[in-house]
């Protein structure tokens, strides 16, 4: 290897499963490489952080079926750089714990080929911690070992490396091996662990679907069996693991195991997407409707001119949506700030005054509640005229209450929402695999009932607010709850009492 090549090859720590674990430098080179490949365990979400023209190449194992060869992969590891590309081998947890990582490094210097490191978070710490159960405590445990039961058994000295990992550490981090779990545990007695110290084995940690179930080396084989605990699961056994009812967290927020499907468009998801995670939930991303440019600018444009021209007292914005298409219109047509000067700006919510902080201007008015009727109230009695853009041909009740107070208002299409298309439609939505719906405006719900029908009996519905919540109805979704506050964190807030209702009504039919 010449010294001063530049690496080509990056060994890169994906982390245990929560796409967040990633490390900054692991993130850096993801989203700068030409070619990616990856093992099984990894979250989709990092993939799609490589760019879009990157090649993905899949090298890990089927559900089910047989690993590629360790030695099949080397090679394409090494075939992938020799063609010149940025190669980053994506690994789950950190490349060098239970990865053969080091295979793929050792095939990379055989060949001359520059490579980095880049460690990741490991299965064997991570997970654990996700289930509240901490490796080492004061007072309870001040050694771990991370050992798989799986190669070692039927090395020659098995027995005695059996024991020496038994005693070795007061807290053992068992990888691999589920199948094999009640044998593991025998063993560890004969080497001279406490049939009754605890132990748990924690699923799929990190991830929405994560498990936990605790019991003690003598029981926990069956009890994860009577569980149906599959891999990938990490076994802890130690003391640590009586932590756990004090420590636990990530199980406990508010919407773990909800599975939530979000319909708003994919550009427009994010705030809600991210609430929902943050609160435990497993977001399945189906946008029912799509935001269209109208069928003909010219009304806009014109309204653009007569507002530059002093015509209008104010312009009330509708939502997030009607602030960034006039914006991104009036300055695609060549006006700026100036446009604005002769308006008054009203915003019917909070986020649709972020949206307008986001480009540079402040609403003048943004009414306590978010109705049509209260931004009229707010109006007070009017004389002059109010330009109102928003979706061609929306309901009118912010108009018509404009119009009760005396203003004239001028109603001008800047989007149109169209239903999303019956191609994209998602799977886990259409086979009735989720636990919520939470619906962010009308249009998503008219999208929803067109693309999937309507709900199974057990799904639980959120709205927004209460326009929202009357299109559901009227479509004859039962509706479970209805935002306090109809912002994104709000809606999130309904569903977390929900699922509470859910689970309470669920535990006492049980
Ligand atoms: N290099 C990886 C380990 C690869 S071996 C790391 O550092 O984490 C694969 C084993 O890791 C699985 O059999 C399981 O024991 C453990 N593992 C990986 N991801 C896991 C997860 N999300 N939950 C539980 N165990 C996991």
């Amino acid at each position: 290897m010449k010294e001063t090549e530049a690496p080509r090859v990056f060994l890169v720590g994906a982390g245990p499963g929560d796409p967040g674990l990633i490390t900054r430098r692991g993130l850096e080179l993801l989203r700068s490489c030409d070619a990616v490949l990856y093992d099984r365990l990894v979250d989709p979400r990092l993939l799609d952080e490589a760019p879009a023209e990157a090649e993905r190449v899949f090298v890990g194992k089927e559900p089910g079926g047989t690993s590629m060869p360790q030695a099949a992969i080397d090679r394409l590891v090494v075939q992938h750089a020799t063609e010149g590309k940025r190669v980053v081998r994506l690994k789950g947890g950190d490349p060098f714990v239970f990865g053969r990582g080091a295979d793929e490094a050792q095939a990379l210097a055989a060949a001359g080929i520059a490579f980095e490191v880049v460690p990741g978070v490991t299965s064997a710490i991570a997970v654990p911690g996700y289930a509240g159960i901490p490796l080492t405590h004061s007072g309870v445990s001040s050694s771990f070992a991370v050992l798989t039961a799986h190669a070692s058994a039927d090395r020659p000295g098995a027995a005695e490396r059996w024991e020496a990992m038994a005693r070795g550490a007061e807290t053992l981090v068992l990888m691999m091996g589920v199948s094999a779990l009640a044998d593991t545990m025998d063993r560890l007695v004969e080497a001279g662990r406490n049939f009754d110290e605890p132990a748990a084995i924690i699923e799929r940690g990190t991830t929405p679907d994560q498990r936990t179930v605790v019991g003690s080396v003598g029981t926990i084989a069956d009890l994860a069996r009577a569980a149906g605990i599959e891999p990938p699961a990490v076994t802890v056994v130690g003391q640590v693991v009586g932590l756990r009812d004090a420590v636990t967290w990530f199980e406990s927020r508010p919407l773990f195991g909800a599975r939530v499907v979000v319909t708003r468009p994919r550009d427009q998801a994010g705030e809600l997407t991210e609430a929902l995670r943050a609160a435990g939930a497993s977001v399945i991303l189906a946008p029912t409707i799509a935001i269209e440019p109208p069928d003909s600018w010219s009304d806009l444009d014109a309204a653009l001119k007569s507002m530059q021209d002093g015509t209008y007292a104010w312009i009330v914005f509708p939502s997030a949506n009607a602030v960034e298409k006039v914006v991104d219109r009036a300055w695609e047509v060549g006006f700026d700030a100036r446009v604005f000067g002769q308006v008054k700006i009203a915003a019917v919510g909070p986020v649709t005054a972020t949206a307008l902080e986001a480009r540079g201007l402040r609403a003048d008015l943004v009414p306590e509640r978010f109705t049509g009727e209260a931004v009229a109230e707010a109006l007070g009695p009017g004389g002059g005229r109010v330009l109102l853009p928003g979706p061609v041909g929306a309901p009118t009740t912010t108009r018509d209450a404009l119009l009760r107070s005396g203003w004239r208002v001028e109603i001008v299409g800047a989007y149109r929402t169209a239903i999303g298309s019956t191609d994209d439609l998602v799977p886990e939505v259409a086979e009735r695999a989720f636990d919520a719906v939470a619906f962010a405006s009308g249009s998503a719900v008219r999208g929803f009932v067109d693309l999937y029908g309507l709900l199974g009996p057990d799904a639980r519905v959120a709205c927004i607010g209460p326009s929202t919540a009357e299109v559901a109805l009227e479509l004859g979704l039962e509706v479970h709850v209805v935002a306090e506050e109809h912002t994104a964190t709000g809606l999130v807030t309904a569903l977390e009492s929900a699922w509470r209702t859910k689970a309470e009504r669920t535990s006492a039919d049980n």
